[in-house]
């Protein structure tokens, strides 16, 4: 029982709960996370994750995103030397579609326009974000910046993100990311739209530089720049989930001036060499940028943040997203403040550039 006012507030409470079930509220979606610290203690007779190991290559004749490569569709990739970006030869959206709708009772449907991107981070194959140099990264940053500006222009949303490893889906090891853009705002963007914008209201002030402020210097902080905060969020689903956050008001990528830019490509590549050097491997994540939606209205309650969603939980398990998670809400074994300890770890003894494909992740082509 709290006796005292810092028992009551600030970490000392959070620390109070740690060893207890509970559930935390994350403000962005509105929605609250169990957190049962301890239970990854318990035996696990599950999947292991250990991947296969394969020599890396810097270029593969067999890989549609490699330079001067034949993709499945016919089309031959130009030689380029650091990105490359494309339209998805199987587009999970499609710009040319007719303005149909259905609306029968419960039953609504409508069709959605879109178009879906593929970006090529580096012309060679071997490498990651993580591996790459500081001047490369930035070119990256600058594609997501363009990319965003320029499908802004026609779509209410684009969404920049990267799966990264056979774990999320992706069956090319080939450094690259994707961006799909689309009319109308997906769930995400308008839970998020919806609680920036309430906050905003309620308080005069950013929801996520309030969390900036009250989390910086913190025990959640992974990684901080002048320009960038790296945090576990408190309300965390995925075992090792890190929030990258811009400090300064911040609408869009397109918005990031030159010293933004270097920095962010600065604090990316020591955030993904702390993940790589967490377990001494190729570590797999899904991450992906939420930036203000285009259209004709106020958007100053959105502020510029990435989400990393990794699934490990340690080198050969990951966390699954079944009964409980789909059925109920999720859950989590490890506190954010675990995680976070063991991620600031991994940045202190991260080396500036890990070898290429450690443990081959993402060896398998297909
Ligand atoms: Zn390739
Ligand atoms: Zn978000």
């Amino acid at each position: 029982m709290p006796t005292d006012d810092a028992d009551r507030q600030g970490t000392r409470s959070v620390e109070a709960l740690e060893a207890l079930p509970h559930r935390r509220h994350d403000p962005l979606l509105d929605q609250w996370v169990l957190v049962s610290a301890g239970r990854t203690q318990r035996p696990w007779l599950g999947r292991r994750e250990r991947p296969a190991a394969t020599a890396p290559v810097e270029h593969d004749p067999a890989c549609y995103l490699c330079p001067g490569n034949r993709r499945a569709n016919g089309a031959v990739n130009p030689d380029y030397e650091s990105t490359f970006v494309f339209t998805n030869d199987f587009s999970a959206l499609r710009p040319d579609v007719p303005p149909l709708a259905f609306d029968e009772g419960l039953l609504r449907a409508e069709v959605e326009p879109g178009t879906c991107r593929v970006i090529c981070f580096a012309r060679r194959h071997d490498l990651t974000l993580a591996d790459m140099t500081e001047p490369d990264v930035r070119r990256v940053v600058d594609v997501w910046a363009d990319q965003t500006a320029e499908l802004g222009e026609r779509y209410q949303w684009v969404q920049v993100f990267e799966n990264r490893g056979e774990a999320m889906g992706a069956s090319n090891p080939h450094p690259h990311g994707q961006i799909w853009a689309g009319a109308a705002l997906p769930n995400a963007a308008a839970r998020e739209d919806a609680t920036q914008r309430a906050y905003l209201a309620a308080h005069g002030r950013l929801l996520l530089l309030d969390a900036v402020a009250q989390e910086t210097a913190g025990p959640r902080v992974v990684a901080a720049n002048d320009d960038w905060l790296v945090v576990v969020p408190f309300w965390a689903a995925w075992p090792f989930e890190v929030l990258l956050v811009a400090r300064a008001p911040t609408r869009r990528l397109p918005d990031l001036d030159d010293r933004r830019r270097d920095s962010l490509a600065a604090i990316l590549i020591e955030v993904l060499g702390a993940y790589d050097g967490l377990f001494d491997l190729s570590f797999p994540y899904s991450m992906g940028w939420h930036q203000a939606p285009f259209r004709n209205g106020d958007e100053s309650h959105w502020q510029l943040h990435a989400h990393f969603f990794p699934p490990l939980l340690d080198a050969e398990k990951r966390k699954f997203m079944v009964g409980y998670e789909l059925l109920a809400e999720t859950q989590r074994d490890l506190t954010a403040e675990e995680a976070a300890e063991r991620l600031r770890a991994a940045v202190a003894v991260a080396p500036p550039s890990l070898e290429p494909a450690l443990d081959g992740a993402v060896a398998a082509l297909d």
